[in-house]
């Protein structure tokens, strides 16, 4: 065993979409506490601001992504692109880090780093993954291949509300579907990452082995290497804040001024667009179940737009205060707000996982990917939130919200995500579940 008389370090390649960069520095922050020195390895594309966690060492790789590779809407190429232009760079840039640090423990790569593969182990260092999905979605990835083969992953309209044999409480669409113009770019994705989990020496999970102990067991079946389930992460440690885009702090003043649970705060996530008939619709929804509301409309959200200019005239007014719209919010300060109620969502985990340490129960309106997986256990299983299951529509919005914030059904779901908040708070304390783990984690980092 070589003995250290420094930090042990460890390289922590982040993934530059906004979902996947909170986890990987709400990680790299658990692990910084934890005696570990960090060197974040990143792209130019989406950088992180160093800035803000001025004690992480920060690592810039080129990606060589085009203007237009950059702004790709269909992200899953995005990431195909990445993770072929980053071989070199990232290759490169190990060499350079383990000539300088010899004995750095390991090297942990946000999962959708498939290229990794294989990779790291030529320079005879250990990988770890972060896989910043829950066990529930992780475990219905994890079956790609077998419901390709099915044909359950091309089936018509008809059949999309029939059970999936292979994943209880699923039907075929929840199953994890991209929003790619090519569906061989996604089985190609959902390969890749498979593939370089399978080699891993480990993954670690932001999810709550207490809550999710069944598809836990799955996961270990299917990929047999250590799993180490620590999260919630973002309430290990507090937080600076990873945001790619400014968060508009105005917010928490005027749910200051709201009633407590009285507020109904809306956001589709980082990546989720919508067209502008049913960014109207959300918009006559949320007015008429008069309800006061807080929108994140984030800069992209509505195709074909660049923001809410195509509000009716008049439309802002006639709210008359009770609504207000912004770029992008602190969220997480927003879901543990006394005036917040519910949350409207697309379900990425990251969103489902805050909500539910806050006790704000959901109205779920996935989109794809995890998104789905996460609305039906949301809404059927948890039953900690309503589902949206068809198109947009106003007056959907309007009941969904009614029913969440004022009647005896909203009050039951509310109910419910308490004792789901209390097991994610107290599997943090000494002796809960990952807290243990994340003793394992460290032991097992450390005997690399
Ligand atoms: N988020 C935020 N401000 C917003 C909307 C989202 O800070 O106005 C954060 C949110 O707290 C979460 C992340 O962005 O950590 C979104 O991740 P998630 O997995 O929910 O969805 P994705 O953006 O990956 O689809």
């Amino acid at each position: 065993m070589v003995i250290r008389e420094t930090k042990p370090v460890i390289f922590l390649f982040t993934f530059p979409l906004q979902g996947h960069l909170n986890p990987n520095f709400q990680l790299a922050n658990i692990l910084f506490k934890r005696g570990f020195s960090i060197t974040v390895i990143h792209t130019e594309f989406n950088a992180p601001n160093p800035s803000n966690f001025p004690h992480f060492t920060f690592v810039s790789i080129p990606d060589g992504l085009s203007e237009s590779e950059a702004s790709n809407p269909d992200v899953i190429e995005l990431l195909h692109d990445l993770n072929s232009k980053c071989v070199a760079p990232f290759g490169d840039c190990l060499k350079k880090l383990l000539s300088q640090e010899p004995t750095a423990a390991c090297v942990i790569v946000d999962a959708l780093w498939y290229f990794t593969d294989g990779l790291t182990e030529k320079f005879g260092i250990p990988r770890m993954v972060l896989r910043t999905v829950n066990l529930s979605a992780f475990v219905a990835f994890s079956k790609f291949h077998v419901l390709r083969e099915k044909g359950y992953l091309s089936l018509q309209e008809s059949q999309a509300d029939l059970p999936v044999p292979e994943l209880p409480h699923l039907r075929m669409k929840d199953l994890p579907w991209f929003q790619t113009d090519d569906p061989r770019s996604g089985d190609k994705l959902k390969k890749g990452v498979l593939k370089s989990l399978k080699s891993s020496s480990g993954i670690i999970f932001n999810a709550v082995e207490d809550l999710e102990a069944e598809q836990l067991k799955q996961s270990l079946k299917e990929f047999p290497v250590p799993h180490f389930c620590i999260g919630p992460f973002h309430k290990h440690v507090s937080l600076s804040s990873s945001s790619l885009l400014t968060q508009d702090m105005t917010c928490l003043a005027w749910l200051d001024k709201q009633e407590l649970n009285s507020v109904i705060y809306v956001s589709l996530g980082s990546i989720a667009s919508i067209d502008e008939s049913e960014f109207l619709e959300i918009a006559w929804g949320l007015r008429n179940s008069n309800q006061p509301f807080l929108w994140v409309v984030r800069p992209g959200l509505i195709r074909g737009t660049q923001w809410i200019e195509n509000l009716p005239k008049g439309f802002i007014e006639s709210l008359d205060g009770k609504g207000k719209i912004v770029k992008w919010a602190p969220q997480i300060e927003v879901l543990a707000h006394r005036a917040t109620g519910g949350f409207l969502t697309h379900c990425g985990w990251n969103s489902t996982i805050e909500s539910i340490c806050e006790g704000v129960p959901l109205i779920c309106k996935p989109s794809f990917g995890d998104q789905r997986v996460n609305a039906r256990y949301i809404s059927d299983v948890w039953r900690i939130g309503l589902h949206l299951e068809n198109e947009i529509e106003r007056v959907e919005i309007e009941r969904a919200v009614r029913t969440l914030m004022k009647s005896s059904e909203g009050e039951e779901i509310g109910k419910r995500i308490m004792p789901m908040r209390e097991t994610a708070e107290k599997c943090l304390e000494p002796g809960g579940s990952s807290f243990m783990n994340l003793e394992k984690l460290i032991a097992h980092i450390l005997s690399f």
